[in-house]
């Protein structure tokens, strides 16, 4: 078996680090850095998107938060034709996949490769946040991706005393030991070889020289949300007239291939803060900077060893829906600004709150720009063109400004520096919305599964019409669930697993 991955080993110290992952946000040595194109209701901002470049891919660089979503989600995938796919189906692969630090019970497994923590430290500022949001009604919830997901409380990580819990570290740790798995790093496919309409191997470019390698069994693509469509599309498969367009033969012409681009949108409300106890702190002060570095070198603790995002809530903008459609991300720190220039906290003590908005209408694309298999695609979300998805946002923002409010945090709160106190009305809402939001970094849905015109797999992850290939990553998701996209993208990468070898077994 040969694994290509285009970038790097993932022995980056910064990597292993929890509260690391703020410096590889825009590290090029392990991260592609998209940018969008022109978002025509954002004012024609473009978005920052990074991706991991690494072994372990967008698990090595993200932020660790542990969420399944809601089990609804999974059931109207299965109301879309993708059978196999519903909350009952998947809860078992969601808990192969765990190793639950709190143990298992009808939700959680023991014994899988992916660690599972609560936060290794205390931070009084984020038990003060959950209280104030059950001051501010919210039912108290220990366990998100337990029996119900309304409510505030404590975030679990993907972290193991104190490290990243990556699917290289998760996976690749053990199974690269094995004699029949061959790794190839800084590796990059550049085109599927189809032949009589079955995939029989791949092109790729290492270290700027191009090879080939032929498969005697299947070719799992695995290229993430933008790498997998733009993959696909290279190969021939994808929309006839963009691919003729750049000259590329039509292999299979698959409308749905790089559409129907989904992703939570997401609005960060900043808070000063009364007292020095944020991560802005620590950043700040070379002596405490240097303070958290000895705590974790020498102990593996302190406040690096956290992923800082360690609380939140799941609510619902208006009481008529049936599920939450807002999370609010508590984070231990607050910044001026994060795009690709990195993260810049501010000079000052800060926390913030993410308002998430989980069922956004808005779809998008991503589209080869050129037939360059070495250049970026066009990635166009069209955030913010349903009036829905900004009358949901404007209410989690109220909510995490209610929030903010309670006397539970009266000790902490001196300010709300962002969007700031004097945005009160809907049309001021909407217009910090537009000036603010961004894409809360969890696209999926470019090589969606299903049964509609637009399905470019079918439920057991094949590519329709074209023998021998699947895609196995956030790509395939027909819908985006109503959390953070890690944990659903393993647990689609464990079931698939599970279908390959099946096939593997039916076909002899
Ligand atoms: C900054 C950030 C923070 C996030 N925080 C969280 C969080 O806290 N919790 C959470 O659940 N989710 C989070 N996410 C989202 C989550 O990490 C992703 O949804 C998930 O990792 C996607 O996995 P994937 O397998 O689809 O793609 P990826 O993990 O991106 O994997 C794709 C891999 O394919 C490689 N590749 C691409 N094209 C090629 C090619 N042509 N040839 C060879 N290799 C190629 C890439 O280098 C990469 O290694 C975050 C994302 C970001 C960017």
């Amino acid at each position: 078996m040969l694994l290509l991955e285009a970038g790097e080993d993932d022995r980056k110290f910064w990597i292993h680090v929890p509260m690391g992952y703020a410096r590889l946000f825009a590290d090029p040595r392990v991260n592609w850095m998209f940018e969008s194109e022109a978002e025509p209701e954002l004012g024609n901002r473009t978005l920052y998107q990074p991706r991991g470049k690494v072994l372990g891919g967008t698990s090595s660089i993200n932020g660790m938060v542990y969420m399944r979503g809601n089990p609804a989600d999974y059931n109207e995938w299965r109301q879309r034709g993708c059978n196999g796919w519903d909350w009952e189906s998947v809860l078992p692969f969601f808990k192969k996949a765990e190793d639950q630090e709190r143990g298992a019970d009808d939700y959680h497994g023991v014994g899988g490769p992916l660690r599972v923590s609560d936060q290794p430290i205390r931070w009084e500022l984020a038990e003060s946040w959950v209280a104030a949001a059950l001051e501010a009604g919210l039912p108290a919830n220990h366990d998100f991706n337990g029996e119900r997901q309304d409510g505030a409380g404590p975030f679990q990580s993907t972290t193991n005393r104190g490290r990243r819990w990556s699917t290289a570290a998760a996976y690749l740790a053990t199974a690269r030991r094995r004699p029949n798995l061959k790794i190839e790093t800084r590796a990059q496919a550049t085109r599927i070889l189809i032949e009589d309409g079955r995939a029989v191997g791949v092109e790729y470019v290492a270290d700027g020289v191009q090879r080939r390698a032929r498969a005697q069994g299947e070719i799992i693509v695995c290229g993430g949300v933008y790498g997998s469509p733009q993959l696909l599309q290279l190969s021939g498969l994808g929309p006839g007239a963009l691919l003729q367009r750049h000259g590329i033969a039509v292999v299979r012409d698959l409308p749905g291939v790089g559409a129907d681009l989904q992703d939570h949108f997401y609005v960060r409300l900043a808070f000063r803060c009364k007292q020095p106890v944020t991560m802005n702190d620590i950043v700040n002060s070379p002596l405490r900077r240097t303070l958290a570095g000895l705590q974790y070198v020498l102990f593996r603790a302190g406040p690096l060893s956290s992923n800082g995002v360690c609380a939140g809530a799941f609510a619902r903008s208006d009481p008529r829906l049936d599920r939450p459609d807002i999370q609010l991300n508590f984070t231990m720190w607050s910044f001026a600004g994060r795009d690709r220039s990195g993260v810049h906290p501010h000079p000052f003590p800060g926390f913030s709150v993410s308002a998430v908005h989980l069922r956004p209408e808005a779809r998008g694309t991503v589209e080869i720009k050129s037939p360059d298999p070495l250049a970026a695609p066009a990635i166009r979300f069209n955030f913010l063109r349903s009036r829905e998805d900004v009358r949901a946002l404007t209410a989690g923002m109220r909510l995490a400004r209610k929030i903010s409010r309670q006397p539970a945090l009266a000790d902490y709160v001196a300010e709300e520096v962002l969007p700031g106190a004097a945005v009160e009305t809907d049309q001021e809402f909407e217009a910090a919305i537009r000036e603010h939001g961004l894409s809360n970094l969890h696209p999926v849905g470019t090589c969606h599964m299903g049964v509609d015109a637009h399905a470019v797999l079918d439920p057991r992850l094949r590519v329709n019409g074209v023998g021998r290939l699947r895609v196995v990553d956030a790509s395939v998701m027909p819908s985006v669930p109503a959390g953070n996209t890690n944990a659903p993208t393993i647990m689609i990468a464990e079931k698939a697993a599970a279908m390959i070898r099946e096939d593997a077994r039916a076909t002899g």
